[in-house]
């Protein structure tokens, strides 16, 4: 599948899937907000009905004398009470009262009351009228009742009691719950509106938020491409070179001593450069894979420092740069590191200041310390590195001037390795350069630091490096 492909489709399945759960979750709340809203109402009614049932239950049950007998005084309170034949259908409207009726509550329009006997034969009813309500007496103290209309009734049903304590019957007091459904249906819509509002601004920001997690992986896919090229390019470079000379040499009818012994060192060239390259991209591998432990020790910089000005002094001889080491402490400076490591990492610093250091001037490598941190400065006076450049010559493969660098036969791994080593070991590195002038390359390694990874290649490394490299 082509990658940018690739890269899209897993784009939109985050997105998806964060839309997905952020919606579940919304919808969640959604639905508690509503639960909660709802369950707050049904409280605030039942409680509602509740109080209105109690005052009217106790206003009446003073009045009442013989059980089944709804007194003229009723009519005080109530004033639409119809009194019932054999059901509701039969209830005989009257004409309201004209007096001044106590409970005034029952005269709005959601409320209903009705009367039973104790066997449960409607008696009476006041208030509100629902049509088509089921007249069968039920004593269940609560109950939602529906209507010939399909309105929906929420009723209370208490005990009545005469003056002296017979039992009257029974007063179901019920309230229309249209209002409240009317209120619950709003608060579904606003509910439901707000959720899709949401999931839109979700879907829109779990798309941003997906390419915002894909970018790093996209960019690490894009340097793992050019890094892979860069590889398959440097790879080439040798490989076309042997390849060529055994062509040549192939095509030859005769070869002498002299020509077989040339053909062979160019062969030996090459391959050390390739072997020097393909154990600088395990290195490389193995600093970034951060794998193993480190195997620390106990190292002493001053003796790695003299060693290294020591095995270097020929080659700076040789390009007639003046090489000298400035140890600036009275006693050893030890930290804990691999010594394998940190040989490799000055070598490299020291290496490329006598390469780009012209003849005739000189390379410094200097040893301070502070509390925490040994100090090392690889200090030259050579060509010097352009200011804009100098955050990218860490990058793999980088080269100042590929023409410039070339001449030298490094590969741009050089420094990568340096700044993948001084990571390792927790320290710091920073450079400072004038073109024309010279440059300096300053490691803070702290003294207890804890490195973290280790490579065994180095010392292969240090087998091939005097031969093979620069
Ligand atoms: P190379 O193998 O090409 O030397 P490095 O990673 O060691 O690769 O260095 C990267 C680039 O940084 C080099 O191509 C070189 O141009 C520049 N460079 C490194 N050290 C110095 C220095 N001391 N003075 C000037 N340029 C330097």
């Amino acid at each position: 599948m082509n990658q940018n492909k690739l890269f899209r489709l897993t784009r939109i399945r985050l997105a998806l899937y964060y839309a997905i759960v952020m919606g579940l979750i919304l919808s969640i709340f959604a639905f508690g907000f509503y639960r909660a809203v709802f369950h707050a109402h049904v409280v605030a009614l039942d409680s509602e009905i509740e109080s209105v049932a109690g005052t009217l239950h106790d206003s009446i049950e003073l009045k009442l004398q013989s059980p089944g007998r709804l007194e003229p005084l009723a009519h005080q309170l109530f004033p639409n009470i119809d009194k019932c034949g054999t059901g509701a259908t039969n209830c005989i409207q009257q004409q309201p009262d004209s007096k001044r009726h106590l409970l005034g509550i029952v005269t709005k329009s959601s409320y209903y009351i009705r009367f039973f006997d104790t066997s449960g034969k409607l008696i009476a009813t006041a208030g509100y009228h629902p049509e088509g309500l089921p007249d069968v007496f039920n004593q269940k103290t609560w109950q939602f009742l529906k209507d010939s209309k399909g309105k929906d009734y929420h009723q209370i049903t208490l005990a009545l009691h005469t003056q002296n304590y017979q039992d009257w019957g029974y007063m179901q007091v019920g309230r229309s719950l249209q209002e409240f459904n009317h209120y619950l249906d709003s608060v579904k819509l606003v509910s439901v509106l707000g959720l899709l509002i949401a999931m839109v601004m979700i879907a829109s920001a779990s798309w941003w938020l997906s390419g915002l997690a894909m970018q790093p992986i996209y960019q690490s896919y894009r340097q793992i491409q050019q890094f892979t090229a860069d590889v398959a390019h440097e790879l080439r470079t040798p490989l076309a070179a042997t390849g060529a000379t055994v062509e040549s040499a192939l095509l030859m009818s005769q070869i002498d001593e002299e020509e077989t012994r040339d053909i062979l060192q160019t062969i030996q060239r090459q391959n050390q450069r390739l072997t020097t390259l393909v154990v600088d991209l395990l290195m490389l591998a193995r600093l970034d894979k951060q794998a193993q432990k480190l195997q620390r020790e106990n190292c002493c910089l001053n003796d790695i420092v003299s060693d290294l000005v020591e095995e270097f002094e020929a080659m700076a001889a040789a390009a007639g740069v003046k090489l000298t080491s400035l140890i600036q402490v009275e006693q050893p400076v030890d930290i804990m590191g691999n010594s394998d490591q940190l040989y490799r990492l000055f070598s490299n610093l020291i290496v490329n200041a006598i390469q780009y250091t012209p003849t005739g001037r000189e390379v410094t490598v200097l040893l301070e310390r502070n509390d925490y941190n040994a100090i090392i400065k690889v200090q030259d006076t050579g060509i010097g590195i352009p200011k804009h450049e100098l955050t990218q010559i860490f990058h793999r493969f980088y080269r100042v001037s590929s023409d410039r660098s070339r001449s030298t036969g490094g590969s741009g791994l050089g420094l990568a390795i340096v700044q993948a080593i001084v990571h390792s070991h927790h320290g710091s590195i920073d450079v400072q350069s004038e073109l024309g002038k010279g440059s300096t390359f300053t490691i803070k390694l702290p003294f207890n630091a804890r490195p973290i990874n280790s490579v065994h290649s180095i010392s292969i490394w240090k087998m091939l490096y005097k031969s093979s490299r620069k």
